[in-house]
């Protein structure tokens, strides 16, 4: 088990696989997942700042799809925020 913490309401939770957004949040994670895709097939060399504004979510959770390696991002200059 992998003890998680949920990039979108923060809380802490175990999970068989390593993910970072709790049962609560599947469907609000399912929509954000949607729109960075629909963002990105209009406007393929945005970061994840400008996704991010743009979608009125936080970078934090965009980069979090990227590392999960759900979000692959082969095109473009999406770029790492520094940290
Ligand atoms: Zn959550």
């Amino acid at each position: 088990m992998y003890t998680s913490v949920c990039k979108h309401c923060h809380k802490v939770f175990k999970s068989r696989i390593r993910t970072a957004c709790c049962n609560d949040c599947r469907s609000t994670d399912e929509n954000c997942f949607d729109d960075i895709v629909e963002y990105l097939r209009r406007f393929p060399n945005s970061n994840a700042v400008q996704i991010a504004e743009e979608l009125g979510i936080s970078a934090y959770v965009v980069l979090k799809f990227l590392e999960e390696g759900r979000l692959e991002l082969s095109r473009g200059t999406f770029s790492r925020l520094e940290d």
